[in-house]
């Protein structure tokens, strides 16, 4: 299953460059462990055009995933693997969410069967990356922004299978829905 990760597994702090700020949310590291108890290998796809902008080097953007495993790892939890797109939305690449290229290459490296999948996000660019490519879409609206993300959806015409209110009850909406 597929995870966003600003805004979903921590705040959004807006181009965060040093791992030392990083938070995770409260109930991301139980959603994790029910996950991945029942069998879902967790792999975190992100946008991080803070790379092309040059505002933090791609070295800060593995410290920040080491960081976020070093979190987890201490509940007993991790993200299998991290996938992100360094681009700017102007160089119109394919990985940048809501192209769906970094969840293709992500099934070929990991083997992953799509139709057993499901994806977590918090903005609109993941549901509408989800539901190209047919998953089972969860949205955890980041706190503050849920009018935002409403409008966003409803311009697209997009609508997320399940809104939830936290990473936990996300969690139990994909094993519920199987
Ligand atoms: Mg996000
Ligand atoms: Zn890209």
């Amino acid at each position: 299953m597929y995870v966003d990760r600003d805004g979903t597994l921590n705040p959004d702090l807006h181009y965060l460059a040093d791992a030392a700020r990083l938070e995770v949310y409260r109930g991301v590291a139980e959603g994790l462990r029910l996950l991945r108890a029942h069998g879902y290998l967790v792999v975190c796809v992100t946008n991080q055009s803070g790379i092309e902008r040059g505002f933090y080097t791609e070295d800060e953007v593995a410290r920040i995933h080491a960081r976020l495993n070093e979190i987890l790892e201490r509940e007993g939890t991790r993200v299998d693997a991290f996938y992100y797109c360094p681009h700017a939305p102007e160089a119109g690449c394919a990985c940048r969410k809501p192209g769906v290229g970094l969840f293709e290459q992500a099934e070929r490296d990991l083997a992953i069967d799509r139709a057993g999948s499901a994806l977590v996000g918090d903005r609109s660019l993941d549901i509408e990356a989800g539901t190209r490519l047919g998953l089972f879409t969860v949205l955890v609206p980041s706190r503050g922004h849920e009018r935002e993300i409403a409008r966003e959806l409803g311009e697209r015409q997009l609508a997320a299978d399940v809104v939830a209110p936290s990473f936990r009850a996300a969690a139990c909406h994909i094993l519920a829905h199987g």
